[in-house]
């Protein structure tokens, strides 16, 4: 990151990236970003702009003179997908840095995909929405919820207007507002929110999925402030088990060996019938925050069963194998192995995690 003060700024109106403000410095790496001064640059900088600076240029950089209507289309939708793939980027990152709790880094980023979306999709779009959610989200973290309540009011907004709208941005804008009744200690508003995004999502992806587990966890949060352990517990164990068979699945994908064709000279395609069910860097951060929270939660509580105790640390271990961390999976593991001691050998729970020690043993590149 370096600094380049504008020379001669008059003239061209170059404003800051993140405050819209008269800019007075340049991004020096891609020399097409502008900043009021050195405190906003680096702000943008840790919240998105070092994974998208070279991005920009292309999309910033003006079009060089094209003859044929052919090449300046053939430009124009290559363009268009570039701004595209920059919406989930940008979205994606924002959405990461909230699960991490850095709610002041994710305001770059989600600033970002929203004149992103703009630029492709028109100021009045239901696919803003996202980006509004992730500002407004950001903002409750930041506990500045007036702000809040104004972006959420504008994706409520715009979600009215559009009856096609898809029940995943219902469910998204429900989960956020569920977390704005909760800031504001309005708990059965909060509830309320939360069985609508629940709702949505067991519509959109099933009630087994882990995009539906993040209204349960919310809710299981909710009860856990409202001092009711019982309905918190339960709620905890049904997140865990959602989590715990994605990973599962995704571990069993990684040690599947292919079968080698017999045969000398046949060639076989390998096919791949299994969809793709990994994570993306966001899920990577809310599987981290979910897990380890729900960990902290059982250790507090003297009356989770061992084998309760045992199943989340056995997700950990295998969250921090996917994420190819191989001491924490290990240190994760050897904590469950310890925990089903005295279980016997042919319990369900003691199999799952033995087998699994094998597997991480003669897993190679651990
Ligand atoms: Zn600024
Ligand atoms: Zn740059």
């Amino acid at each position: 990151m370096t600094l380049n003060p504008l020379a001669n700024p008059k003239g061209v109106k170059l404003v800051c990236e993140l405050c819209q403000k008269p800019a007075f410095i340049q991004c020096t790496d891609c020399r097409v970003t502008y900043y009021c001064g050195v405190e906003h640059q680096r702000a943008d900088w840790l919240g998105i702009h070092e994974k998208i600076c070279q991005l920009l240029i292309p999309l910033r950089t003006a079009t060089p003179f094209i003859a044929s209507e052919e090449d300046r289309q053939k430009r124009r939708f290559q363009i268009l997908e570039k701004q595209r793939q920059m919406i989930d980027l940008t979205r994606t990152t924002g959405q990461k840095l909230l699960f991490e709790s850095k709610h002041e880094e994710a305001v770059p980023a989600a600033m970002q995909s929203l004149r992103f979306a703009i630029d492709v999709h028109g100021i009045a779009s239901i696919e803003l929405v996202p980006s509004y959610l992730i500002l407004g989200e950001a903002s409750i973290g930041l506990d500045r919820l007036n702000q809040a309540e104004q972006y959420l009011a504008q994706a409520q907004w715009t979600v009215l207007k559009t009856p096609e709208c898809s029940n995943a941005i219902r469910s998204k804008l429900y989960r956020n507002l569920g977390l704005l009744y909760a800031a504001k200690g309005d708990f059965s508003e909060a509830l309320r929110s939360l069985a609508d995004d629940i709702w949505y999502a067991s519509n959109e992806f099933g009630s087994d999925d882990i995009r539906t587990s993040g209204g349960y966890f919310h809710m299981a949060n909710v009860f856990l402030r409202k001092e009711d352990m019982e309905t918190a517990d339960s709620l905890y164990k049904r997140v865990l088990d959602i989590w715990y068979d994605h990973l599962l699945k995704i571990v069993k994908m990684r040690t599947k060996t292919p079968i080698a064709p017999k045969g000398v000279g046949l060639v076989v395609a390998e096919i791949n019938q299994e969809p793709d069910i990994g994570l993306d860097e966001a899920q990577e951060a809310e599987a981290k925050k979910v897990l380890n929270l729900i960990q902290e939660v059982y250790g507090q509580n003297n009356e989770v069963t061992k084998a309760t105790l045992i199943k989340v640390t056995h997700a950990l271990a295998m969250l921090y194998f996917v994420l190819r961390d191989g001491i924490k999976a290990v240190e994760f593991k050897n904590v469950a192995i310890r925990t089903c001691q005295d279980f016997p050998e042919d319990d369900p729970v003691a199999k799952d995690i033995s087998s699994f020690d094998r597997f991480l043993t003669n897993a190679s590149g651990i």
